[in-house]
Parts: structure tokens; sequence; C-alpha cells
């Protein structure tokens, strides 16, 4: 040991194992059809295969590859796959993984205006574009009250748009003195998990969640709604919070925004709107229907990391008030404290009191390198032709007596089941999710276990649709 002695990968090391890397990925996107799409392992068979106790002595890259070969991907469920059509996609691309590198070479904290101006002001400014983009309301954009941020997931942005909105409730009192008062927030039954979860972080109390019914779309009923709020008004609570969503995680339905916006401006309550995997469609001018009624909202969010060819993590969130937004999560500790300073109303954005931690990635980086690369027309593009495969996929089950549809799919998820019953269902789910030649999920829609069909990986073409439905025919 001396003063010269180091362990760090130097840059020409790091040149060489960096070519390795970026060599192996686009191997791995070359070869991907080749692995079973849904990991085929056991509980605890990644972990046997580990060695119990971490080296004492640091080893060669090599290694470290071979073992990502021959432990790692066994245990991956092929997410990047063309033939993943489960859950819903969470998609990426060339530009977005090198976007996401970049980023972490720069390895900046983009907390303060000050701590990398760049952070901010690409972020501000890529978030303006997207108003424009998916012809959001225009009062999104920085230039009015309102203005955009990137958040980790769509998760945080609705528990940040809730903890808002029961600010904007009580004066901004509850955050000083905590909640004394019954705060109501609502959202349809078949609104996100992250919603309640957002309740019970928010100290609402899970028990002033009202899951307001739907139609037979499964979309939200504004009767149902308005009924809610009044009888929570009149025994004297306080209805602070609706959660609209545009493309439900269980079977795509599009709330009615325009009518529950008029509800939440007649009452006084925020309207947050979650369009997670489904706000990517209003790319395309022909889809922005999803969107009518949004100018009534407070604040809206979709996850570029869904199906916006952008890797996880990134989602996109707006405010129509900025100044609500920060006064709820401001919080000025004398080593934050910095001349710039945003958060006052000053001339840049502080972005740390726009979400709930304080450090932040530069995640603008690769949704900017996604942006550009594609250019509207390329992202358009392939928007469409997913819309147009799950609308063929959605053809071939109606022509199939054996099948129905369990509603017409409004983009690019296809809800169906066998007319035989769950058992069934069930069998034809596990079936082709073993044989690793496609990968679907379910839900349950009037208690029917229904399967999901969700197209929306940058790869999938016509082939991929064609094989995954003949396979599924053939476990009959
Ligand atoms: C996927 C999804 C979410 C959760 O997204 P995260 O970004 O993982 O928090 C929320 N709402 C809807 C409608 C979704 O589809």
């Amino acid at each position: 040991m001396n003063d010269e002695t180091t362990y760090h990968m130097t840059p020409d090391q790091f040149r060489r194992h960096g070519r390795a890397v970026v060599d192996w990925i686009a191997r791995y996107m070359q070869q991907i059809e080749q692995y079973p799409v849904l990991s085929q392992v056991k509980p605890g068979e990644i972990r046997r295969r580990l060695p119990a106790s971490p080296p004492v002595k640091g080893e060669p890259f090599e290694a470290m590859m071979r073992d990502l070969d021959e432990i790692i991907l066994p245990g991956i469920t092929h997410w990047q796959s063309p033939s993943f059509f489960g859950f819903f996609p969470a998609n990426a691309s060339g530009p977005s993984i090198l976007g996401e590198l970049l980023s972490a070479g720069l390895g900046i904290q983009g907390m303060l205006w000050a701590t990398s101006p760049a952070c901010t002001e690409l972020e501000t400014h890529v978030l303006d574009w997207l108003v424009d983009m998916l012809e959001l309301p225009q009062h999104f954009k920085s230039t009015t009250a309102g203005g955009g941020v990137i958040q980790d997931t769509a998760s945080s942005a609705t528990l940040c748009a809730l903890l808002t909105a029961r600010e904007r409730a009580t004066d901004f009192t509850s955050n000083q003195r905590g909640v004394d008062r019954p705060l109501i927030a609502y959202a349809s039954n078949q609104a996100h998990s992250s919603v309640e979860k957002s309740v019970k972080i928010a100290g609402l109390g899970r028990e002033n969640l009202r899951l307001i019914e739907v139609d037979e779309q499964y979309a939200m009923r504004p009767d149902a709604l308005e009924a809610a709020i009044k009888e929570d008004k009149a025994a004297g609570r306080i209805p602070c919070f609706v959660c609209a969503t545009v493309g439900t995680t269980s079977s795509n339905a599009i709330d009615p925004l325009r009518r529950i916006g008029e509800i939440c401006q007649r009452h006084g309550v925020w309207l947050h709107v979650d369009a997670a995997m489904s706000g990517t469609a209003a790319l395309c001018p022909e889809f922005r229907f999803i969107h009518d009624g949004l100018q009534l909202a407070d604040s809206y969010c979709f996850n570029p990391h869904k199906w916006m060819f952008t890797n996880f993590d990134c989602d996109c969130f707006w405010v129509a008030d900025r100044a609500a937004l920060i006064n709820t999560l401001s919080v000025q500790p004398e080593y934050l404290k910095n001349p710039a300073g945003g958060s006052g109303g000053g001339e840049v954005f502080d972005y740390r009191d726009w979400h709930i931690p304080l450090g932040r990635r530069f995640r603008a980086l690769k949704l900017w390198f996604v942006i550009r690369h594609y250019g509207i027309v390329g992202l358009q593009h392939h928007i469409r032709e997913h819309v147009k495969l799950a609308q063929e996929f959605a053809s071939w089950v109606q022509a199939d007596e054996r099948f129905e549809l369990a509603v017409k799919p409004p983009l690019n998820l296809v809800c169906f089941r066998h007319r035989g019953g769950d058992e069934i269902n069930q069998k034809i789910m596990d079936r082709v999710n073993r044989s690793g030649k496609l990968f679907l999920t379910h839900t349950r829609l009037d208690d029917m276990l229904t399967l999901r069909f969700c197209v929306g990986q940058t790869h999938t073409q016509r082939r991929h649709v064609e094989q995954a439905w003949a396979c599924i025919q053939a476990t009959l």
C-alpha cells in the first residue's frame, strides 16, 4: 500500500469494457426472440447460484459478464421481447438506453437549478414540447402559472397531486398541523392501486377513499361521483381529490373527463388525470379523443416509460398551478439556500420542490434523445402500428366463435376470453406462458377471468401477433 494505490477502473479499461457492454446489449436485442419470454426459474434458483459471501478481492470484468449470461439471464422475464403482451409495456429503445448511459456518465444531482442548470432547463423545455406534442392544455406549460416535471412513476405523481389537493382544500394548513377533518378522495373502482396507496400515505385514511361505480365500459359514472360528493358534503366531510383514469390498467377504460371535470369545478375538488399508459396515444391526433375535457384538470400524468420507447423510469407530470404544488412540498433548510433559488417564484425552478425526494436523476436526457431520434412522425408511426395490430388481434378473436371480447378495445389493449369459463381461460394462459413463445396476463371483469393482450413493445410486428394468436388457439 502506498499513496498511489488505486482500485478504480481506469478510463482505458472503461472504454474496453464499455464497448463490450454495448455489444452485449446489441446482441441481446438481436437474439431476444430465442429466449422464453417468461422466466422459467423456480423461487430461490438464482440465489442458490450466487456465492454466499461477497468477494474480498476485486474480480475481472469478464467474470461479471459471464455470470450475467449464466446466472442472471435465465432469471429474466424479457419485457423487451416483441412477444411480451403482459401487464403493460415497459418499452425501451436505442436512443433512450444511450441517453440513460450518458446520464449515468455525467452523474449529476439535479435537485436545484444551481446544482446543474442544464438538467432543470432541458426538463422544463422537453415537458413544454410534450404539451404541444400531445396537445395538452396550454396552461400546463412553464410559461404560464403551470408547468411539468419528471417523476419516477405515476404512483409518485398521484401522491404529489393528492398531497397538493389536500393542502388546497385546507388553506395549506394540513402540512403544518396535520389533518383534523375527514378529507375525501374519489376514483373509480377500476382505478390503479396507486390511488389507494397514495390515500394511505397522505394520511387521509383508507376509509376516506370512495371507489365510484363504473358503467358497462368500466368507465367512471359521473352521476355516481356527484352523488358521493354531495353525500360527503352534507355530512360535513371535505371532498378534496378526484383521480380520473385515461386507460385503466385492467381494461383500458377511459373515464369521461369533461363531465367529471365539470363536477369537480362545481364542488371545488382537485381533478388529477392518470393516463399512465394510454396518454402516449395522444401523439396521434386521431386518438386525442381520450383527453376530451382535460382542460378542466388540475394535474395530469403519463409514463413515457410505458409506451413511448423511454426506458424506466420516466413519468411526466403537469400541474395547472405550480405554486400550489411548491407550497405543499417546499422546505428550506439552510444548506440548500442559494442565490438562484427557484421556489420563491424566481427565474428558475428548483425541481426538488416538485416531487418527494430531494435528489434527482437527469431523466430528461433520455427523453430528449428519444424525441429527437424518432421525431413526432416516427413516434406517431409506431403508436399507430401498435393500435392497428391490437385491433387486428381483436378482429381475429371476434371471428372465432369459441372466444369473445370483454369490451371493445379502444386502443392497444385487448381484453378477451374463451366462452368456456374461468378454468379453460386459466389453462390457456398457463399453457402459452409456459411455452415461452409469448407472455400475457389476466384480469377479472364482471367476475370472469379475462385475458389481457397488450401490444406496445418496441419491436412487436404483425408476425409476433399472428404467432401469439396461433399459439393461443393451439392450446385448445
Ligand atoms: C401502470 C399504471 C400505473 C402505475 O404506474 P407506475 O409508474 O409504475 O407507478 C398507474 N396508473 C395506471 C393507469 C397504470 O396503467
